[in-house]
């Protein structure tokens, strides 16, 4: 195996699997994951457990703002790194749902956005490092020297959320999935902060009918393809 010392930013819309496709190719090729979005979710649980959230879902920037300077998020030593603030890991508790309703103020404010990217690069610049999010190859790492774009059909992308709501004991409707990815879609593209959008040197990956170990080799072949044998 001879993997070259790259960044892979891998981008693109939600339940499309880019969590699990990042998690895999940290464990495939001994990369450092960070997870862009456990950061934004990291902020928000500590707004919410100071009560700097309100009722109406507004955030009180003028108290966070400072606060910031001594908040430590980062991620474990662990392949692929869980999230930790200072001593305490909370990993579980970023995933709950009222940390994902409570989300959205949070990561709009430009404040939040510059102590996210300031992680990032901390822990990113050595490379051998993949990322996922939202913005990483636009404007997180525009220099990453292999950008990702996922996409996948919006009914196998429902399909797949209803799978895991369900196993999480939360059944709905494939329409109601339906509906609200498509809401979630032309919100994260549409956002006036960092919206979601495909860097003009990102490689597409339409994982649709494709597996995760199909996946993984698209990878490597890639990489084979620019940098000389992966394995
Ligand atoms: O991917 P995940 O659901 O964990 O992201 C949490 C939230 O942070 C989402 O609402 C997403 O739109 C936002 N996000 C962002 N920029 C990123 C990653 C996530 O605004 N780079």
């Amino acid at each position: 195996m001879n993997i070259p010392d790259i960044t892979i930013a891998i981008d693109g819309y939600s339940s499309t699997g880019k969590s699990s496709f990042a998690k895999l190719v940290s464990r495939e090729l001994g990369f450092l994951y960070l997870d862009s979005g456990a950061l934004y979710r990291g902020v928000t649980l500590f707004c919410m457990e100071n009560g700097w959230i309100s009722a109406a879902g507004e955030v009180d920037g003028m108290l966070l703002r400072p606060a910031l300077k001594g908040l430590d998020l980062h991620f474990g030593k662990e392949i692929p790194g869980h999230l930790y603030m200072g001593e305490r890991e909370i990993e579980k508790e970023i995933r709950l749902m009222e940390v994902s309703s409570h989300v959205i103020p949070v990561f709009a404010l430009a404040f939040v956005r510059e102590y996210v990217d300031e992680i990032l690069h901390r822990e990113g610049n050595g490379g051998r490092v993949v990322m996922d999010g939202r913005d990483i190859g636009t404007t997180v790492f525009p220099n990453a020297e292999l950008k990702i774009f996922m996409t996948a059909d919006p009914l196998v992308r429902a399909r797949r959320r209803a799978a895991e709501l369900e196993a999480k004991g939360m059944p709905s409707t494939i329409e109601e999935v339906l509906e609200n990815l498509k809401e979630r879609d032309y919100m994260d593209s549409h956002r006036a902060v960092s919206p979601l959008k495909q860097a003009q040197d990102a490689v597409v990956l339409d994982n649709s009918d494709m597996t995760f170990q199909q996946q993984m080799q698209w990878l490597l072949d890639l990489i084979a393809s620019r940098w000389g044998n992966s394995r």
